[in-house]
């Protein structure tokens, strides 16, 4: 799917805040049996700017979780944001994808931006899943009420399926991970981008059609692979959520933030399909 929209591009950048060394692939993709071949994960927020306006896409989580969690952060997304000299007060709108503790963190540093969510993902936060630890152990209460005050104060805008957020910029239901789940399309200088998060945690995920372990629904999380492929311009236009190949395969906007920061909008420095090669579903 191409476009050419006449208006301005959006720059997009991932900023990395940590890293987890520790998974196997049996551990994070389903029917990978006794594989325990390693599979680290970065941890990411991503930050879209046009002009003046900032747009943040996720949050990441607080130093109290990891330190609960049993996490290291390698830096705070706040600190992430300083590495380009954005603060709270710069941002002007916040796109959750999802309310799992890794994305919806730290909402209260935030005390007066505007946050998108999919309508059906705030349902699923407040719904039966959540007493149930193997889907409500990837969610913090507190995100959750913090979510409720954004809500009263008319400040949480709650998104049905497909929408568009401003020119250039929209956001897509994709199924499977949680219930309400949505990936971010954005038009850039090299067409259509899609920051999948985690509707794809590895590019071997969409790419191979394997779904992540982690899964409230596999049906509608492959069917979301299709969706993802049609929404983006190709397979080098997909931004996975949890890849550390985003950061190779992408510049960084200079030198100082090379490992930190990577610039999405910019030509990638290879094709994924040098990495990994793509097997159609059947
Ligand atoms: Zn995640």
């Amino acid at each position: 799917m191409t476009g050419s929209p006449t208006h301005e591009p959006w720059e997009v950048y991932a900023l990395k805040y940590t890293r987890n060394d520790k998974p196997r692939r049996m551990d994070v993709m389903l029917g990978e049996g006794g594989s325990t071949d390693p599979m680290p994960m970065d941890y990411f927020i991503w930050v879209l700017c046009r002009g003046s306006r900032t747009v943040l896409v996720d949050l990441g989580f607080h130093a109290q979780v990891a330190a609960r969690r049993n996490r290291v952060l390698l830096r705070t997304p706040l600190e992430a944001l300083a590495t380009m000299d954005l603060h709270p007060a710069n941002i002007d709108d916040i796109v959750i994808t999802h309310l799992h503790f890794d994305h919806a963190g730290g909402i209260d540093q935030f005390p007066d931006t505007p946050i998108h969510l999919q309508a059906s993902e705030m349902a699923f936060a407040t719904g039966a899943c959540m007493a149930m630890p193997a889907i409500g152990g990837f969610y913090e209460e507190d995100d959750v009420k913090e979510l409720v005050r954004k809500l009263f104060r008319g400040q949480l805008t709650l998104h049905e399926g497909d929408d568009v957020l401003e020119p250039g910029l929209s956001v897509h239901w994709i199924g499977g991970h949680t219930g309400g789940t949505q990936v971010i399309r954005v038009w850039t200088r090299r067409g259509w981008l899609v920051l999948a998060s985690d509707a794809s945690h590895y590019f071997v995920n969409v790419l191979q059609r394997r779904p992540f372990m982690w899964t409230y629904n596999v049906g509608d999380h492959l069917l979301g692979f299709e969706r993802l492929l049609a929404l983006a311009d190709s397979t080098d236009h997909l931004i996975p959520g949890h890849d550390p190949l985003v950061m190779e395969q992408y510049p960084p906007p200079c030198a100082d933030l090379q490992g930190i920061v990577a610039r999405l909008d910019a030509d990638p420095l290879f094709s994924v399909h040098d990495r990994i090669p793509v097997q159609a579903g059947r």
